[in-house]
């Protein structure tokens, strides 16, 4: 028992950040009133990492680098790993692969122009997108350097995203189907893993769930599933801002897209000063 609970206090945890415009998200149905707020959300959530001296991941959407290259200067001054999550935030499902070709290539050029020559080797699909419906962006990935992918939401709840079945823990990623390992694949794949509980799989590390949850709730099932293994907690910086404009939705994608948004940073700072977290290369030994 002992060793357990040391177990669990010693697991370095990854942290994605999801760099992106409030009306990225797929919920606001194609609504993109002009107002730009990232770099002046993510400057709150870059604050909260030197506040709790955490390192993370920013995936971050090619649009926005554009719009703010001090603002990837800083991360990246920070010691922060620049991840990609893709040029203008379409699902894969909405690509194909030509057009994630151009995406990529459009990311990089912006990244190259900011940073100079830097790798980049994470890639982070924009809303969950990677399945077997889009695993052609295994193999786009792979030509364009990347080492890992972090797009895999091993629980169906929607018709949206999901994939039953796929490991919880980080795995070499089959080209063919991505439920299996394939040991010769040159993708690690870091799913974002949910609370295992009976027959049950509950999403928790990150996002809405995050929001939803009440922080012990959260640090209890946290703490339950680093007894196996470490989890990937991913936050977007609209999500603890409190001008992210509340636009009219349907009650349901209202709630999901705004509950919690005003005490999210508290519970950032509440999970960051409670479990290890830093880059996810750094987890995935690919530094
Ligand atoms: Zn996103």
């Amino acid at each position: 028992m002992r060793g357990r609970i040391r177990t669990v206090v010693s697991v370095i945890n990854a942290l994605a950040i999801d760099t992106e415009e409030w009306f990225h998200s797929e919920l606001l149905g194609g609504q993109r009133p002009p107002i730009f707020q990232a770099a002046e959300a993510t400057r709150q959530v870059l604050d909260l990492l030197d506040h709790c001296q955490t390192k993370g991941t920013f995936f971050i959407v090619g649009e926005v680098a554009e719009r703010h290259p001090d603002l990837v200067r800083e991360i990246f001054k920070k010691s922060h790993e620049i991840g990609c999550h893709g040029f203008s935030h379409h699902p894969l499902s909405k690509l194909n692969e030509d057009h994630f070709r151009e995406e990529l290539r459009r990311f990089h050029s912006v990244m190259e122009g900011i940073l100079g020559k830097v790798p980049i080797k994470g890639f982070r699909a924009p809303c969950f997108s990677l399945d077997n419906r889009t695993k052609w962006a295994l193999q786009v990935l792979v030509d364009f350097g990347y080492r890992y992918d972090a797009s895999i939401f091993p629980v169906k709840l929607n018709p949206h995203y999901g994939v039953n079945g796929a490991p919880l823990r980080p795995y070499r990623i089959s080209m063919k189907d991505v439920r299996e390992e394939d040991p010769s694949s040159p993708l690690v794949e870091f799913p974002t893993p949910p609370l295992r509980l009976w027959r049950f799989r509950i999403p928790i590390a990150g996002g809405f769930y995050m929001r939803l949850f009440p922080s012990p709730f959260l640090h209890w099932g946290l703490k339950r599933i680093n007894r196996d293994q470490p989890f990937l907690l991913y936050f977007h910086p609209w999500e603890g801002f409190s001008k992210t404009p509340r636009l009219k939705l349907s009650m349901v994608n209202r709630f999901i897209s705004f509950y919690g948004i005003d005490s999210a940073l508290k519970k950032m700072e509440f999970l960051l000063n409670r479990f290890k977290f830093s880059r996810v290369d750094r987890v995935l030994g690919l530094e």
